[in-house]
């Protein structure tokens, strides 16, 4: 069982257990704002998966827990070798890191041989491995700008990210059919019926959404985007079309604003898997350590290397 649920005294002393095992282990706690809201409040540094990506590139810490899902443990361990990276669920995973494997994307680029091929950060370390450069929603913008015009694209796995870039920039890329379970589900008329409940809001929307979702927001940008802006923005309130766990981040930075989500489903069941039990034990055992294989390690490095330096 999870802390979700439990009362005030438990999440107040396995947080305590925490911190103090943190300390005798040099560990520092990096948490993804899909994460639980007493997950995110134990973390050391919360965020994006660009900013988890950057303070694991940072980190003067031994131990590197990761509160997210696979996908970005292996990031930390790609980026920082000589730390031990824990995930405290090894079965936190993301289907859609899942819908592209290594070996698909090779033969695909067997197709495209001059495509330069960019690469999502929710895919695994062989699939990053096979790529030229990788992105996060934040920055995948300006990873696409900056690649040669002569030069076709082959964007992974989220298609919808992958439109949504297509139109801003004016690129066109070839794209792989992957999709988020949790952002794809919501449908237009779950965002109508949001909009009629709460007409003066303004809609927020992750561009991992479907595109005729995409095309009502008032505003599209990655989680840590849509966080900035609602929390800057002169307006008081929003309905957010991206994972629910941002309303820790969104209520504790404007308290006095008014959060809506555009549909109860937008909840990552991968995501909330990590618990605060399962951190200590993780803490306790030093299990399940993420590792990745040196050959593959080094040329997924150069492909998130060259997305930092952008970034
Ligand atoms: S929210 Fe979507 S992209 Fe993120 S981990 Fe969950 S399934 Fe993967």
């Amino acid at each position: 069982m999870g802390a979700q649920g439990t009362d005030v005294e438990t999440i107040a002393r396995l947080t305590a257990e925490i911190n103090q095992l943190k300390k005798e282990r040099r560990a520092v706690l990096l948490a993804h704002v899909y994460q639980r809201p007493e997950v995110q409040e134990v973390a050391d540094f919360t965020g994006d998966s660009l900013q988890l990506a950057q303070q694991a590139a940072k980190t003067d810490a031994d131990v590197i827990v990761f509160c997210g899902v696979h996908f970005m443990a292996e990031s930390a361990a790609i980026l920082a070798p000589e730390k031990t990276v824990l995930l405290p669920d090894q079965h936190a995973g993301c289907p859609m890191a899942d819908m592209v494997t290594a070996e698909a994307l090779v033969q695909k680029k067997k197709a495209m041989p001059d495509a330069v091929v960019v690469a999502y950060v929710n895919t695994s370390a062989a699939v990053k491995a096979e790529c030229d450069i990788c992105c996060t929603s934040s920055n995948a913008l300006k990873v696409v700008a900056s690649l040669p015009e002569d030069r076709p694209i082959l964007f992974l796995p989220d298609r919808n990210l992958g439109d949504w870039v297509m139109k801003r920039t004016g690129r066109a890329m070839t794209l792989w059919p992957g999709y988020c379970n949790t952002h794809d589900r919501l449908t237009v008329a779950e965002v109508q019926a949001a909009r009629e409940a709460h007409p003066e809001a303004e809609l927020l929307v992750h561009p991992e959404c479907q595109p005729e979702v995409v095309a009502m927001a008032d505003f599209v940008a990655s989680t840590t985007g849509l966080i900035n802006y609602a929390v800057q923005s002169p307006k008081d309130s929003f309905i957010v079309a991206t994972e629910a766990g941002v309303l820790h981040p969104l209520t504790t930075q404007a308290p006095h604003k008014h959060f809506y989500m555009a549909s109860s489903k937008l909840i990552c069941p991968n995501m909330k898997m990590t618990t605060l039990e399962k951190i200590l034990w993780s803490l306790q055992d030093m299990e399940p350590r993420i590792t990745v294989d040196a050959p593959i390690r080094e040329k997924a490095l150069a492909s998130l290397e060259r997305m930092l330096a952008l970034a």
